[in-house]
């Protein structure tokens, strides 16, 4: 099959632009072979690839990552590996209560696989950090969903504390909060150097990351897949494709995946003086209590202190969105930003990016074999951190023939829905977006 479209990854994202320069790995230049084959160096091919070391250690393993490691979707996310349910088609994030316990189980097999490869690698605290992160709510509507995803974890029995307009004042030395759901279970990085980390963590003679080596035909022939690229080639007996929504450009899941792209914005880092204008505490992460308001981070270390908005969605079905749509959003970033921290007027977005999301209309992977020795690790639903990590890890453990309950939990997502066909779904897309968009209010 020709591959028939390529990452777009629009603005440096800030994450990786904060760390030093990485040394870029070699791109395939030859024809090899390998054991396995990953495709795509994200959460998810880089799961898959540790999962496929831990269980062959004597296999020799390619991964051929379009881009440079960590400068696509996996290193541009704004770093919540979320465990509770948080169903992005729904305002409320509750998604269908008969799924969220497998959902939790699946999602918290993916963090602490993440957090288990975070100790052997020696992440920092800074990279992976179980802190948890509040959902925080501006509107008597973001209230009123709160209160309603309280409810939800009740029935889950799952823990949460809700946290007061003061408390939140406190941790985030905004007074725009009118009340916060704190769920213990999230860890957050930063997505970057986690990538980074990782890779580097996986490296070895045996297993070869090829940078700026888009797949560009990928074809069976007799007992082998062939991928090729400009300058080589690698023929494996098994691959693993984690290529998120660029399924479609090989060929699967046509009228099934919806394209969105979400954007983000970075603070300079502030002064002393700002810091102290501020308030709040150094560190905290909060998701918006409406899935279509803004999400904000704020950290300090490598760096300084500086603060992450990230909001604002279009369906793009083309997969590339231009320079002048990330100008267009940095107006709706700035204004968020200004509206919940006046204190900081004349503090800049150093910043701006966007990136892309996979979701499906009813919220399921596309995972499992789709051809004989060809296996899908794709489509996260815009929660690639945690479900990336999972469905690589569970990928690599089907494809060697290993059955598990978790693997079962996978297996049993249903299939994709389909799509209206275009341009009826990108319109039908963006007018729900920008009604969810104007419903959630001061939440955006
Ligand atoms: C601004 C923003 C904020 C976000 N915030 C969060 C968040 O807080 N929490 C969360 O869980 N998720 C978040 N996400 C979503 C998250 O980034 C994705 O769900 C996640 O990156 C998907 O992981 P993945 O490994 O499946 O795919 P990706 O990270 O997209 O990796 C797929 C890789 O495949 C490569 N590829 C594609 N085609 C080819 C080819 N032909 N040949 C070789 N390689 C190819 C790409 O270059 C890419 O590196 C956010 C996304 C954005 C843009």
């Amino acid at each position: 099959m020709q591959i028939t479209g390529f990452p777009c990854d629009p603005g440096p994202s800030a994450w990786n632009s904060l760390l030093p320069a990485a040394k870029p790995r070699a791109f395939l230049e030859a024809d090899v072979t390998a054991d396995w084959l990953v495709i795509g160096a994200g959460f998810a091919g880089l799961s898959a690839a540790k999962r496929l070391v831990e269980l062959n250690p004597s296999d020799k393993i390619a991964v051929l990552e379009a881009s440079r490691v960590a400068h696509g979707p996996a290193g541009r996310n704004s770093g919540f590996m979320i465990d509770v349910p948080h169903n992005l088609t729904t305002a409320d994030y509750a998604g269908d209560a008969g799924n969220n316990e497998r959902e939790i189980r699946l999602n918290r097999a993916g963090i602490n696989f993440a957090l288990a490869m975070g100790t052997e690698f020696s992440m920092d605290h800074e990279t992976i950090n179980a802190s948890g992160k509040i959902n925080g709510a501006i509107t008597e509507r973001g209230k009123a969903h709160n209160e309603a995803y309280a409810r939800l974890l009740d029935s889950l029995s799952e823990p949460y504390e809700k946290l007061t307009a003061s408390d939140m004042t406190q941790i985030t030395g905004t007074h725009c909060y009118q009340d916060g759901l704190y769920t213990p279970g999230c860890v957050m990085i930063q997505p970057a150097k986690y990538i980074r980390a990782l890779a580097t963590g996986i490296e070895s003679t045996k297993l070869n990351i090829y940078e700026q080596s888009p797949v560009v035909t990928l074809q069976q022939q007799q007992s082998t897949w062939k991928a090729t690229t400009e300058l080589g080639s690698v023929s494996a007996a098994k691959v693993v494709l984690c290529v998120n929504g660029h399924l479609q450009s090989f060929g699967y899941n046509h009228r099934q995946l919806m394209h969105v792209f979400t954007y983000a914005s970075m603070t300079r880092a502030l002064t002393r003086k700002e810091i102290k204008q501020l308030g709040g505490q150094d560190r905290w992460a909060l998701t918006p209590a409406d899935a279509l308001g803004t999400t904000v981070r704020r950290i300090s270390g490598t760096g300084g202190n500086r603060i992450i908005i990230r909001n604002r969605a279009t369906f793009d079905a083309s997969m590339k969105v231009t320079n002048k749509r990330i100008n267009k959003v940095a107006k709706n970033h700035d204004r968020s930003f200004h509206y919940r921290f006046p204190m900081l007027g004349t503090v800049d977005m150093e910043y701006r990016w966007g990136g892309r999301l996979c979701l499906t209309r009813n919220n399921v992977s596309v995972f499992g074999e789709i051809e004989k020795n060809l296996f899908s690790a794709c489509c996260q639903n815009g929660l690639g951190t945690a479900k990336g990590s999972v469905t690589g890890k569970l990928a690599a453990e089907l494809a060697c023939g290993i059955k598990t309950p978790l693997l079962d939990d996978q297996l049993a997502d249903a299939k994709p829905q389909k799509l209206p066909l275009e341009p009826i779904a990108s319109l039908a897309g963006n007018a729900i977006l920008r009604w969810g968009e104007y419903r959630a209010g001061s939440e955006l």
